[in-house]
């Protein structure tokens, strides 16, 4: 979504419905008086079923009393859609944006919430899509794993979208979903069948799907995107970084493994190596070039392996942006994760792991198509196709 520069983000975790839909009244209208910035609230809500202004209320198939033994709240809301359910473990993002401030049409708008969540399955390895017509939300399949409700009010959005992590699916049962009967409803869990990493990883992810292009993130991702480029002529897997210290791009890389003949040489280690050689050359004591990753960022097109996630986590860089999901050998979040540090499992003394800050998502297309033209014709003996071949017996 193009959001202008002036986008405040409230992480504002688990919220009781009632307190954000006042929450999020008074934020329009401070916005239709431009008293506030657009405001992006990422939470969650306690169980909760909420109708539509439709007040579909025969899509809910329990009684108000029998709710209260599920542990579930009803309310009766303004946005359009038909019933639905909000519950632990699915990511809500409610935009308060002034769509007439960024020019953008009320349909485009819903467009880019539907974007933001086959974006973020993406990076899962799953393949979701925006509903057919009539049918609101991102589905995989017949299933559906995000709805969208939205009002418009004098050109300023409130409510949002609900995409579903790892929620009870049990509640769904209670309602028919959106009010298609023949219809499941899936999570990204149970889509992936892996495990995910901490809601508030996905959280960011999302909203830096969201947030697209726009963000302050991606100027520095697009010279990643160069160096990955770079390596794609060079017939290498297309994977490219560069390391930022206050504003400054001082250190860059790409994948160079069949050049040197060498597994290791990643791009993040590449990027690494000029700062180790440079800052020792230079005299800095460990001390020293440990201080000065500590205010580092990296940008990387690919998420970190885990040697790469290892290593940026013991030299203790402060943060890492990264386009895809790396769902073979990820260590930050997609097969391991890393980048939450690790002090209780290992004893750490003055160079443990340290962790850092880590988000995904950001200008995924782009790393991705780069990827795709590499193995579709870059490298004809190339093994494993992303997602796997499907043999029938
Ligand atoms: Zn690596």
């Amino acid at each position: 979504m193009r959001l202008q520069r002036c986008l405040e983000v409230w992480k504002m975790g688990l919220v009781n419905y009632l307190d954000a839909l006042k929450l999020q009244e008074k934020l329009v209208a401070n916005r239709k008086l431009g008293k506030i910035p657009n405001v992006l609230l990422s939470l969650q809500h306690p169980p909760t079923y909420t109708l539509g202004k439709r007040r579909t209320f025969h899509n809910l198939l329990v009684s108000e009393s029998d709710l209260q033994s599920l542990g579930a709240e009803l309310h009766y809301t303004e946005r359009g859609g038909d019933i639905t359910f909000h519950g632990p473990h699915q990511a809500i993002l409610y935009p308060i944006i002034s769509l007439r401030e960024i020019g953008l049409g009320a349909r485009k708008y819903v467009e880019n919430l539907e974007m933001a969540m086959i974006n973020l399955a993406s990076l899962y390895g799953v393949q979701a899509e925006a509903g057919k017509p009539g049918q609101t939300g991102i589905w995989v399949e017949d299933r559906k794993i995000g709805a969208i409700g939205v009002r418009i009010s004098s050109g300023i959005t409130s409510h949002g979208l609900a995409f579903n992590i790892n929620p009870d699916l049990s509640y769904f049962r209670h309602i028919v979903p959106c009010g298609i009967a023949d219809k499941g409803v899936t999570s990204l869990r149970k889509e992936a069948d892996k495990e995910l990493p901490a809601d508030g990883v996905i959280h960011e992810q999302l909203m830096a799907t969201s947030t697209g292009k726009d963000s302050t993130t991606s100027p520095f991702m697009e010279l990643a995107l160069e160096q990955a480029k770079f390596a794609l002529e060079n017939l290498e897997v297309p994977v490219g970084c560069v390391i930022v210290e206050d504003g400054k791009v001082i250190s860059s890389g790409s994948n160079r493994t069949t050049e040197t003949r060498n597994a290791s040489r990643h791009a993040e280690l590449e990027a690494i190596d000029v700062l180790l050689q440079q800052w020792q050359s230079m005299g800095f004591s460990p001390l020293e070039v440990a201080e000065k990753f500590s205010k580092c960022d990296l940008y990387v097109t690919c998420e970190p392996c885990i040697m790469c996630a290892s290593a940026l986590s013991i030299l203790g860089i402060r943060a890492v942006y990264y386009g895809c999901a790396n769902d073979k050998f990820g260590g930050c979040g997609s097969i391991l994760s890393l980048h939450v540090g690790s002090s209780d499992r290992l004893p750490s003394k003055g160079c443990g792991q340290k962790g850092f800050m880590c988000t995904g998502g950001i200008m995924v297309s782009e790393a991705v198509s780069l990827l795709r033209t590499f193995y579709d014709q870059g490298n004809p003996n190339a093994p494993k196709p992303h997602r796997p071949v499907r043999i029938s017996q």
